[in-house]
């Protein structure tokens, strides 16, 4: 997506304020140039991204070239203390999951996260558990001992509307 600077101001920080390098992700914070009666300065929506370094685009357009990876509407891991973890970060623990077809992180209460998987038939029994328990402890160790863990097969994956898979199923609801 391309900023429209005339609208408005967009910095992308870090934990700490400060500005992220180019391709990491940080905290969207904005300042409004429309509304004069009730201007935003500097203003957390909530939203996180990156700034992408790539130039110029193909479009012909060329201002500052963004990518929100968080937003209010897609799925996210948060975590009750604070902490954000994308469908980008998480997608990292299945890369050397051979055995299934479909694995999902069901976050069901707000410590507790669900490994769901989806098997593929060819594989033997102890291959697919054996993906499920490094999964499952990847993750236990990326969240660290605040949230628990657990890992189960389904026959089928957890599907939106569309027929959407999605990768974060988010149950708990978010203040
Ligand atoms: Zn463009």
């Amino acid at each position: 997506m391309h900023l429209a600077p005339d609208y408005g101001f967009l910095e992308i920080l870090d934990e700490n304020g400060a500005p992220v390098q180019p391709g990491e992700e940080g905290y969207f914070v904005w300042t409004g140039f429309l509304n004069d009666a009730m201007p935003l300065i500097r203003y957390r929506i909530g939203d996180r991204g990156r700034w992408e370094d790539r130039d110029p685009c193909a479009c012909g357009r060329a201002f500052p070239l963004v990518v929100p990876t968080i937003t209010r509407e897609s799925d996210i891991l948060r975590c009750p203390d604070g902490r954000l973890f994308s469908a980008r970060a998480l997608n990292q623990l299945l890369k050397q999951a051979t055995s299934f077809r479909w694995c999902q992180f069901v976050h069901d209460r707000p410590n507790h996260v669900v490994v769901r998987a989806v098997a593929r038939a060819a594989f033997h029994n102890e291959h697919r558990a054996g993906d499920l328990m490094q999964i499952r402890s990847d993750l236990q160790n990326l969240l660290g001992a605040s949230m628990r863990v657990t890992a189960e097969f389904a026959s089928a994956p957890v599907t939106r509307r569309g027929g959407k898979i999605p990768l974060i199923v988010n149950e708990v609801a978010t203040p």
